[in-house]
């Protein structure tokens, strides 16, 4: 056995107790649509889903869906994203993105993560997110929290997201993919945090492989 990865037997036990612990995990970005989930998750680089959502909750009273978007003042958007950082960007994105998605979808946010992954500012671990929360694909997003804690516990020992996903693929069971997704991004958010982790307080202390590590 490679002792850098849990066993089997101790994947399963940890898979028990992250959804024991977490029965309530989901995607915390407030959305009405497959649009308004794809703008919020573009604005969420480099910032927490809690500031996204104080923002998108003025956004989509202007701009709730891709028309409105696509034709908005760039000036007005920029003023209220910009407690988001990286703002005039993000503008350049949220309005390309919504003149893409009206000239080529009707409108419409495309079901293919292909079609996902072409538009402005959107990427792989985006583009699977929507999937997944705005369409109810299987998806494992890897973010900051599950490349972290994946790899920490022993679910996976990569160097990148992208080998991460990957490998999750395969040591997760299909049907659950998003769930686990959503209960590795809690537990980074709520105990196994990128520095100080809360190691003895954490329910998988006797399984993972990171117990007692030093902060980093
Ligand atoms: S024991 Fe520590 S490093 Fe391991 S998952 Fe828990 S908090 Fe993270």
């Amino acid at each position: 056995m490679n002792n850098e990865i849990l066993c089997t037997g101790d994947i399963k036990k940890v898979l028990e107790i992250l959804a024991e612990t977490y029965p309530d995990a989901k995607c915390e970005l407030v959305h009405a649509t497959p649009f308004q989930l794809l703008a919020a998750v573009m604005l969420s680089a480099q910032t927490t889903d809690k500031k996204v959502n104080q923002v998108t909750d003025d956004l989509f009273v202007l701009y709730s869906d891709a028309k409105h978007m696509a034709e908005a003042d760039p000036a007005e958007v920029e003023r209220i994203i910009r407690p988001l950082g990286m703002y005039r960007t993000k503008t350049a994105n949220l309005i390309n993105m919504s003149r893409m998605l009206v000239e080529k979808y009707g409108g419409q946010v495309p079901e293919d993560q292909k079609l996902l992954e072409e538009l402005p500012g959107i990427g792989r671990k985006s583009a699977n997110v929507v999937m997944a929360d705005a369409f109810g694909h299987q998806r494992i997003a890897v973010d900051t929290h599950v490349f972290r804690v994946s790899n920490r516990i022993g679910l996976v020992h990569e160097k990148n997201v992208t080998d991460t996903e990957k490998a999750l693929m395969k040591v997760l069971p299909e049907d659950q993919w998003t769930a686990n997704h959503h209960r590795l991004i809690w537990h980074g958010r709520k105990l196994c945090t990128a520095r100080s982790p809360k190691c003895d307080a954490c329910p998988l202390r006797s399984i993972c492989l990171k117990y007692g590590m030093d902060s980093r």
